[in-house]
């Protein structure tokens, strides 16, 4: 299993001058080969004969002019020009396959990064430290945390650190036995996941903590005269600020989805709609910062490493709607209703505990339809109006 672990570096000043300066070069190289194969595949239209260009060519092509050429790509490691190029080649592959778009030419300061695979030993890691080609040991904020083959190993630049995403092929993960049988979770816009069993998970909010801090650094770049000194440096100011809201809000989904995939043995939650609902403007920017994509993404590999399964509602499964005891749907339920209270048996709960407790009901469901017995109570799936923004038609397919 292929996990990728991204680590801080620690560089002293003379590393990360020498990452620059590979970023630089890998960038140089994917654009000359983009470029290269832009012309090489208009020349193919007038000359079907000649060959179809592939990474492979390209490389062979960079290397037969590089001493000419760029002779000062020979000051870092090969590495980076070399695996820029097949990253260029799995990017033309994933356009070929309708997976990504037509290759971009990169730009400086922007996804700064440069690779090395792993074939000839040619990056190792010793604890809290990582050997990359020709700069040597750098160390990092903490060591490899699976054990296995390392394939191959990023440098990137984000908000002028420098981190390594170092991608190991693991030899397996130790099992996990969860003391727990099933949960619902129903993810949230003021808590970042209510669960059946009554808890909340508090979502960081970083937007709203450091809003002010945001807005405050955005103002002082609005003041600067673009282009000069001054405005680089509050830019970057506002690029940490950017930085560190993306790292609380991931390490709370990681610490969220960990300790689920460990607890529980199946996981309900909703298939949200999440194109749909971004559209609404409102919740859109609580999408946004509460990551249900990555939430999702993120349960469903760790669920995969330590044998849990996670159950996705059908998409028009009403899990608002149901009454979580007696299984009657409500007509309606205005979004603005925090509150469940159902008309036939009575029982009250918390809008969103009620949706968690009728996931949780569906991941238990499918745990008895998966050892071949029939499926029962909660086999209700019945067909209600739409009129929830969480249940909005999607007409370009789930996300
Ligand atoms: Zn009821």
């Amino acid at each position: 299993m292929l996990i990728a672990h991204k680590i801080a570096l620690d560089p002293t000043n003379m590393q990360a001058t020498y990452f620059a300066r590979a970023c630089g070069t890998a960038r140089v190289a994917y654009n000359w080969a983009l470029a290269e194969w832009q012309r090489q595949h208009a020349a193919r239209k007038a000359e079907p004969t000649l060959p179809a260009p592939s990474d492979v060519s390209l490389r062979r092509n960079l290397n037969a002019i590089k001493r000419e050429q760029f002779p000062w790509m020979f000051d870092v490691t090969k590495c980076a020009a070399q695996e820029a190029i097949i990253d260029l080649g799995s990017a033309f592959r994933a356009f070929f396959e309708k997976r990504g778009r037509y290759p971009r030419f990169k730009r400086k300061g922007i996804h700064d990064s440069f690779c090395a695979a792993n074939e000839t030993g040619t990056f190792r890691c010793d604890g809290e430290r990582i050997k990359l080609p020709v700069i040597g040991w750098i160390r990092m904020r903490e060591a490899v945390r699976f054990s296995g083959k390392l394939k191959r190993v990023t440098v990137s630049r984000e908000a002028n650190r420098w981190f390594a995403s170092i991608m190991v092929d693991t030899d397996g993960i130790e099992p996990v036995v969860q003391p727990l049988d099933c949960i619902g979770v129903d993810l949230g816009i003021t808590t970042l996941a209510t669960l059946s069993n009554g808890m909340d998970i508090p979502g960081p909010k970083p937007h709203k903590a450091l809003l002010k801090r945001l807005r405050r650094a955005n103002k002082a770049l609005a003041r600067k005269r673009r282009g000069s000194r001054n405005s680089v440096k509050a830019k970057r100011r506002l690029g940490r600020l950017h930085a560190r809201i993306g790292h609380i809000r991931k390490d709370a989904l990681h610490k969220a989805t960990t300790m689920l995939a460990k607890t529980y043995r199946r996981i309900g939650i909703e298939d949200l709609n999440v194109r749909g609902m971004s559209r609404n403007r409102c919740l859109a920017r609580a999408i946004l910062d509460g990551g249900f994509f990555e939430f999702r993404r993120q349960l469903e590999y760790k669920a995969r490493f330590y044998g849990a399964t996670v159950v996705v509602a059908d998409r028009w499964f009403p899990s608002s709607k149901t009454c979580s005891c007696c299984g009657s749907v409500k007509a309606e339920l205005a979004l603005s209703q925090r509150v469940f209270q159902c008309d036939d048996c009575g029982f009250v709960a918390g809008r969103d505990h009620n949706a968690a407790r009728n996931l949780e009901h569906i991941a238990a469901s499918s745990a008895v339809s998966a050892c071949g017995e029939t499926r029962s109570g909660a086999e209700h799936k019945p067909r209600v109006k739409r009129a929830s923004k969480k249940q909005e038609p999607n007409s370009e397919g789930v996300a």
